[in-house]
């Protein structure tokens, strides 16, 4: 025997569910050096920084 669901999921609910997916782009971070948003763990892309080194030329 499997389980079944006793009601199906109505159309509002499971879009509901979906309309909070990835609101918000994740692992964004501010940069400590330029307060620029930037990918955490990545080196900045507005300044070129990553941890206390400059590391790209900007
Ligand atoms: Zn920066």
């Amino acid at each position: 025997m499997m389980a079944v669901p006793k009601r199906k999921t109505s159309k509002a609910r499971r879009d509901k569910r979906r309309a909070h997916w990835k609101l918000a782009v994740p692992g964004m971070v501010k940069c400590p050096k330029c307060s620029e948003y930037k990918l955490a763990h990545r080196v900045c892309k507005a300044c070129g920084y990553y941890k206390d080194k400059e590391v790209v030329q900007a």
